[in-house]
């Protein structure tokens, strides 16, 4: 029996080098995984750093994709393209040539130790929420709630600069 392709959202960033080049990358390679569909991609938005904030400004979206790998397949492939593009794990919340998280996995839970979906900081981070927001305004988080709720009760001016 074939698997179904099931609905997922990823959060993308980059703070070093060409970030719109580094972001349009990742996609294309997105796109280009075995039994996966690129959907949607968000706006790209310039945003301050996160968590260790003396470091360069990033360019953050959301993409939604549908694929039949399994959420640790999907995870092992998605650290396979930030390898690729030269990540290198240094410093925890440090710069990045690219990152890529898994924040949805339609309505899965998963609590285990190398992932966790929904993905642990998504409804802490304007960075995520507003472009999630952007393309799912009627979103539910699995065991917390409606998107909405999440992006309406908090500031986003601090932290997100501008669209690109
Ligand atoms: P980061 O440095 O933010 O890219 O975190 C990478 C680590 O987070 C990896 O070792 C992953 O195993 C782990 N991780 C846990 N949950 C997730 C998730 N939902 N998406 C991506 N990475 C995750």
């Amino acid at each position: 029996m074939k698997r179904k392709s099931t609905q997922c959202y990823l959060g993308l960033g980059s703070n070093i080098g060409d970030l719109k080049q580094n972001i349009d990358v990742a996609i294309k390679k997105i796109s280009l995984l075995e039994d996966t569909q690129l959907i949607k991609v968000a706006s790209f938005y310039l945003t301050k750093a996160w968590g260790n904030t003396r470091q360069q400004d990033f360019i953050n979206t959301v993409i939604s994709i549908k694929t039949k790998l399994e959420p640790n397949a999907l995870l092992l492939v998605l650290q396979n393209i930030e390898n690729e593009m030269g990540r290198v794990r240094e410093e925890k919340w440090g710069p990045r040539t690219i990152d890529i998280d898994i924040l949805l996995y339609e309505d899965i839970v998963v609590k285990q130790p190398q992932l966790t979906i929904p993905h642990p900081y998504l409804t802490e981070r304007s960075f995520v929420l507003v472009p999630l927001f952007e393309l799912d305004k009627t979103l539910v988080i699995p065991n917390q709630g409606q998107l909405v709720h999440f992006v309406e009760g908090k500031s986003h001016d601090n932290d997100i600069i501008t669209i690109i």
